[in-house]
């Protein structure tokens, strides 16, 4: 048999969203790709999805308000609905996916595989164990497989000439699980910095930034650079960035260019969300911090010291 394959993400703002175009591409590895866009689409997403590569038809459910996008035991009930001849199901490992892929595979009693990283066949998955110091290759005994991918280890799909075909559906809900739970607002974060997850540079700080007391020197460095920031757990913990700041294996997982971790001394936990990045950077003042064996350029400073020195042979020197 064929696969014929589903991938559902939702979908807010002018672009469509980061991660779409990679769980395409991974889902286009197995077979035809129908890609299901929840939420409210802009006329500029719906062409950049309509347009992907392996994309043979895209689905949109035509939520005109966020309020109207019902909670994720009813969207979880929706999709179920809609698996009916499907033999595959990706959805990206986002807060969605992670959110309403377990929920699917609850209702259809199947295992869910989470956090994959390589398709071998149509039933066997890699997906990284031990914040990511293993990997597993997992065989499923029998289809539908629900996964959830983990987009970095995935390149995104390129853009077809011949854009899919578009079409309107309402998900078909089932009366019981109406009404569990109803998305009452949304509210974006402010901001103009790219997202975490997508970035193409990343400066991250951790707890050896606690003595100025504040990320002010950290968020001045990647603004200089056009990047996104991040943080430890200890960072966060103690107050220093917001949580949805935190890279590792209980934080995001991210895949820059470059990623510049200042004091930060690189616990297998923080480890785990970075190993994707390409040049990892990393400016500690203990030689033996473990960040300093996985980076590919090595400080051992003072932050303090070597971030400005850093923006001042960049030419982009801080106020
Ligand atoms: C179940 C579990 C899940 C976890 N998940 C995560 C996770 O997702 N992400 C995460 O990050 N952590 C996570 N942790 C926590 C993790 O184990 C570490 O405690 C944490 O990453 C340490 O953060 P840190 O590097 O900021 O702090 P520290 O380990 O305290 O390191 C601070 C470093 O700063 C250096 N330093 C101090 N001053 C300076 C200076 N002026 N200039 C240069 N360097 C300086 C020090 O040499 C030191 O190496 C988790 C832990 C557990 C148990």
């Amino acid at each position: 048999m064929k696969s014929r394959v589903l991938v559902v993400s939702d979908q807010e703002g002018l672009d469509l969203k980061a991660g779409v175009a990679n769980a395409v591409a991974a889902g286009a590895l197995l077979g035809e790709v129908t890609l299901l866009l929840i939420g409210r689409v802009c006329q500029q997403a719906i062409q950049q999805a309509s347009e992907l590569a392996g994309v043979s038809e895209l689905l949109l459910t035509g939520f005109s308000d966020s309020r109207e996008i019902p909670g994720s035991e009813s969207l979880a009930a929706g999709i179920v609905n809609l698996m009916e001849g499907y033999s595959h199901l990706l959805m990206p490992a986002s807060s969605f996916g992670r959110d309403i892929l377990p929920r699917v595979a609850g209702l259809m009693d199947q295992p869910p595989v989470t956090e994959v990283v390589g398709i071998r066949d149509d039933h066997t998955f890699i997906r990284p164990l031990h914040a990511g110091n293993a990997l597993a290759t997992v065989q499923l005994s029998e289809l539908p497989a629900l996964l959830t991918i983990r987009t970095t280890a995935f390149a995104p799909a390129s853009t077809s000439p011949t854009p899919a075909p578009i079409r309107k559906i309402t998900l078909n809900i089932p009366q019981e699980s109406h009404g569990l739970s109803r998305r009452l607002g949304f509210t974006p974060s402010p901001g103009e910095r790219p997202d975490l997850n997508t970035a193409r540079i990343v400066v991250a700080g951790g707890q050896g930034v606690a003595e100025a007391g504040s990320f002010e020197l950290i968020e001045a460095v990647a603004d200089g650079l056009g990047g996104a920031v991040g943080a430890t757990r200890a960072a966060v913990d103690g107050g220093l960035a917001p949580n949805d700041w935190q890279i590792g294996q209980t934080g995001r997982i991210i895949g820059p260019d470059i990623y510049i971790g200042a004091g930060i001394s690189g616990a297998i936990q923080h480890l785990a969300g970075i190993k994707d990045a390409r040049c990892i950077v990393a400016i500690n003042s203990d030689p033996t911090a473990p960040l300093h064996s996985v980076a590919d350029v090595s400080l051992t400073m003072d932050l303090f010291e070597a971030l400005p020195a850093l923006m001042e042979a960049l030419d982009r020197p801080l106020d």
